[in-house]
């Protein structure tokens, strides 16, 4: 408590019950003895009548979220070790709404008409900090529980993690640890995706976004044949198990390209072989595309007459000019050569085949140098230009972004450099 740098609640006059109720675990509500209403925050008179006649009731600490925002950034400098954390507001059943935070649980789980319950933050001698948590003690995972269920959700949710994967590997390596490498694994498969491999994926992902030395994730195949050649037809055994397969592929995917292109880290995608089908929507999800010379690259999915179902139809468009992507998805050609389709505006660069892994670790190492944060913004600012939203809304983020880099100690001293230098 005594390490509670935070801001703390100045105590007024007309806060000071609610303050030292809040030392015993307690919520208090204003209640206005004249019209009856229950107010909060605390105030002087009441906001309904302007009576000076107010009491306290105690709040009996549940609530249902009425909107919530997940702080992923940019916060007050203050606050950022508890970054992501999600701030709210709460109808509590008294019929006031306050703005809280949601704690004991992550960030993913929280939800609009969720059921939570107040819990306390002590923080100083004078004051604690009401916040709420789930209801449902299985949404928060460090909460001790005899629910079985509970138990089983917890266990599964510890289960996975590099060292169990089957399908893929995540090699944290390079400088300091600020490259990742995540390597589709199945190439007697030619790493074709299979629905362990999807899981596989979305929790690398998300784990990689914690790795705060990471600044570099290389997404890549095993084997010298493929990248990827997208979703392994082997999940579709029989009829009975077609519509939980078509499910799987229009749900799962939107999760494997969320968890990609949500990952803040900039992600290169080395290309060296197949990339076909369902392996182009997730090379399409990376930020950087390098490919090997021999690579042969196509949206196959028009011959059996479907299309890329994994975001490649509405990404390939934005990623290389229209009247080339057109033909890209239309022919169904399997073998686009990697120059053909660098020129087609598609890939960053193209490397010979025997050159292939030594400039791709060249291009790796010299962008897993600059500092994780710089190039996570940049990526920000960019998606955010480019994702559709108006010229202004980018602007936005790149002057917030640009402030919040520039605050930091060491770039302020680099900075405090170039200016010297320059006189
Ligand atoms: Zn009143």
């Amino acid at each position: 408590m005594s390490d509670y740098f935070k801001p703390i609640p100045e105590i007024q006059p007309w806060t000071e019950d609610y303050w030292k109720a809040t030392k015993r675990h307690k919520l208090l509500i204003q209640h206005c003895e004249s019209c009856g209403v229950n107010i909060f925050y605390p105030r002087k008179y009441c906001p309904e009548c302007w009576s000076g006649d107010l009491g306290w009731i105690e709040a009996n600490g549940k609530a249902k979220i009425y909107s919530f925002s997940v702080m992923m950034d940019m916060v007050e400098p203050k606050f950022m070790a508890d970054l992501p954390y999600v701030l709210a507001m709460v109808n509590l059943e008294e019929g006031v709404r306050m703005t809280t935070r949601i704690v004991e649980c992550r960030p993913e789980d929280v939800a609009i008409g969720m059921e939570v319950e107040v819990v306390f933050e002590d923080i100083s001698p004078e004051c604690a900090l009401p916040m709420f948590r789930p209801v449902n003690p299985a949404l928060s995972p460090a909460r001790p529980s005899n629910d079985e269920q509970t138990a089983e959700v917890s266990k599964q949710t510890v289960v996975m993690g590099p060292e169990t994967y089957q399908t893929i590997r995540y090699e944290v390596g390079g400088n300091n640890g600020s490259v990742c490498r995540i390597t589709l694994n199945r190439p007697g498969k030619l790493n074709s995706i299979n629905r362990v491999m999807a899981e596989e994926l979305i929790d690398a992902f998300k784990r990689v976004k914690q790795e705060s030395s990471v600044g570099v994730v290389v997404l890549t195949g095993a084997g010298e044949k493929a990248f990827c050649t997208g979703g392994d037809l082997d999940i579709f055994p029989s009829l009975v198990e077609h519509e939980s397969a078509l499910d799987w592929l229009a749900h799962s995917g939107l999760d494997v390209q969320r968890a990609i292109t949500g990952c803040e880290k900039v992600v290169i995608g080395e290309i060296n072989g197949h990339c076909l089908a369902g392996g182009l929507e997730l090379a399409l999800c990376c930020d950087l595309l390098y490919a090997k010379e021999s690579a042969q690259i196509g949206f196959t999915e028009i011959n059996m007459g479907i299309l890329p179902g994994w975001g490649g139809t509405a990404r390939i468009v934005r990623s290389m000019p229209v009247f080339r992507a057109r033909e890209l998805l239309y022919s169904g050609s399997k073998n686009y050569t990697a120059r053909e389709v660098y020129e087609m505006g598609l890939l960053t660069r193209v490397f010979k085949d025997d050159e292939f892994e030594e400039q791709c670790n060249r291009m790796v190492q010299k962008i897993a140098s600059k500092k994780p944060n710089a190039l996570r913004i940049a990526k920000e600012i960019m998606d955010k230009s480019t994702d559709g939203s108006d010229i202004e809304t980018a602007l936005a983020v790149e002057r917030n972004g640009i402030q919040w880099l520039s605050s930091a100690p060491d770039v302020q001293e680099t900075l405090a450099q170039f200016r010297t230098a320059g006189k």
